[in-house]
């Protein structure tokens, strides 16, 4: 899968907090029930910390009870890249950003309708903008 490289990684190293560098550049998770944005109920559009992509939109988000928050679908059919994940002896799909290919979580065939699916996402991984009126 091939991104478009918009950072060395020395760029992102200096452009993010060592947290978020610790989880999209280095594929890691935040403890569940910790994030800005797990109990986050404003309407908006939500991007990546890395690029600034749009990637969900409040109105498909929903409580998972996981302690990360979950959306039912990304904002378009390409804002997220999915990749099959084989670490820490588990199959999952991990969800990346599909301009800068920063690691945002995962995705489980567990969500609610319509779609079914459960995008986990690290807040971390986000930057909230409120819905302008
Ligand atoms: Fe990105």
């Amino acid at each position: 899968m091939r991104f478009d490289k918009t950072r060395t990684d020395a760029e992102w190293r200096a452009e993010l907090s060592p947290e978020q560098y610790r989880i999209l550049r280095e594929h890691g998770t935040e403890p569940a029930f910790t994030g800005q944005y797990r109990d986050h109920h404003e309407a908006g559009e939500y991007r990546c910390a890395g690029c600034g992509a749009p990637l969900f939109s409040s109105a498909a988000k929903f409580d998972s009870g996981s302690g990360w928050p979950s959306f039912y679908q990304a904002l378009d059919g390409n804002a997220v890249a999915e990749k099959t994940d084989r670490s820490h002896g588990m199959v999952r799909i991990e969800a990346l950003c599909r301009r800068c290919g920063s690691h945002l979580g995962h995705v489980f065939p567990d969500g609610p309708a319509p779609t079914r699916m459960r995008y986990c996402i690290n807040s971390v991984a986000l930057t909230f903008r409120k819905k302008q009126d």
